[in-house]
């Protein structure tokens, strides 16, 4: 193996980033606060349910992220939902193959970067985290929505501001889960509505549970800002009773939870396709740097990866 990187985040644009970089035969450890991975590829096993409460559907245009859905697609872990693409049998399911090679370490909340002579080190709130390679990391990449890329790339002496320029809407997202099929008239639907935005039956989309409805509603930007303070109870009550009226839906859902995505769809980008200072061999990436989608997350990641290899002569 040559140089060992750091990325923190795995979400599509940390995964594709190291995924490059590892095809390129560079080592790379990825850094995630949560346990799973996927970022807002999102899938919540809840109630005998399954519920893609984030990303709802992704479409594949440029040429790299076609033929990663073409092989995923083959794997089995990408299928089709009309004309759109979806993980199977959850949205999350591809991010567990992007990056075989990397080791993840989970649950590990990245608080700041530090350069020293021998290499990047990556702390926690505990301090520096205790992982094999860290204090002599080659590099970094910062792959987190950028309200927290913004204060990592500060902590790593970086003055560039795209960062923090960026900015994104919340979304409250519903899951409703019914023992029964509903009566819902389509598998999705954007009513037009001030409160809710989209409403899915999740158990349309292939690969899923047939039996019961899993049904996703995603709050509008307004309606999310206006209610971000709430409790997910108070969120999911008055997201069902808008729901209901909407639908003219009676039956009683088995299972019902809202989710809350204080960063949920960029609404305004940086405006560069990445960020990547080769001297202090730091990097920052994400949908926040081109637009509110998968794809674009996917070509933030790997091009940043492809400009680290075009400027690392070790590779
Ligand atoms: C409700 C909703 C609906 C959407 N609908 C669609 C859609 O239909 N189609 C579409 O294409 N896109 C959709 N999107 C957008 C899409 O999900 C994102 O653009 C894409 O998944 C972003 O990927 P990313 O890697 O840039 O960020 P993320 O997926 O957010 O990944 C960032 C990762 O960094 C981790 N992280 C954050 N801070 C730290 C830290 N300090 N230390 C360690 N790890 C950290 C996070 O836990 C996360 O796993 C939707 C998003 C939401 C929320």
């Amino acid at each position: 193996m040559g140089e060992h990187w750091a990325v923190i985040g795995a979400g599509m644009a940390g995964l594709a980033a190291a995924r490059r970089l590892n095809a390129a035969g560079l080592a790379v450890t990825v850094f995630e606060k949560s346990r799973g991975l996927g970022g807002r590829m999102a899938t919540r096993r809840a109630g005998g349910f399954r519920f893609d409460h984030g990303a709802q559907y992704f479409t594949a245009r440029g040429e790299r992220f076609l033929s990663l859905v073409e092989t995923l697609s083959a794997e089995g872990l990408v299928g089709r939902w009309g004309e759109d693409h979806v993980g199977m049998p959850g949205m999350s399911a591809p991010a567990r193959v992007l990056a075989p090679q990397a080791t993840v370490v989970g649950e590990c909340t990245v608080s700041s970067l530090t350069g020293g002579a021998h290499g990047w080190s990556v702390s926690t709130a505990d301090g520096p985290a205790a992982t094999e390679g860290n204090g002599t990391f080659a590099g970094v990449i910062v792959a987190v929505p950028a309200p927290q890329a913004a204060p990592l790339l500060a902590s790593a002496g970086c003055s560039w501001d795209g960062a923090a320029r960026a900015t994104y809407a919340p979304c409250w997202a519903l899951m409703l889960g019914f023992p029964a099929r509903t009566t819902l008239s389509q598998d999705r639907l954007r009513p037009g509505d001030a409160a809710i935005a989209w409403i899915a039956r999740d158990s349309s989309k292939p690969g899923r549970d047939a039996s019961g409805d899993a049904i996703v509603v995603h709050a509008t930007p307004a309606w999310s800002r206006e209610h971000l303070e709430e409790t997910p109870e108070q969120a999911a009550a008055a997201l069902l009773a808008r729901f209901r009226e909407l639908t003219g839906e009676t039956a009683e859902p088995g299972f019902a939870a809202a989710h809350r995505w204080r960063y949920a769809l960029v609404e305004q980008p940086a405006g560069a396709p990445f960020f990547w200072d080769p001297a202090a061999r730091l990097g920052a990436c994400g949908d926040w740097c081109i637009g509110p989608r998968v794809e674009a997350a996917f070509d933030s990641g790997d091009s940043l990866a492809g400009a680290i290899l075009g400027s690392n002569p070790a590779r």
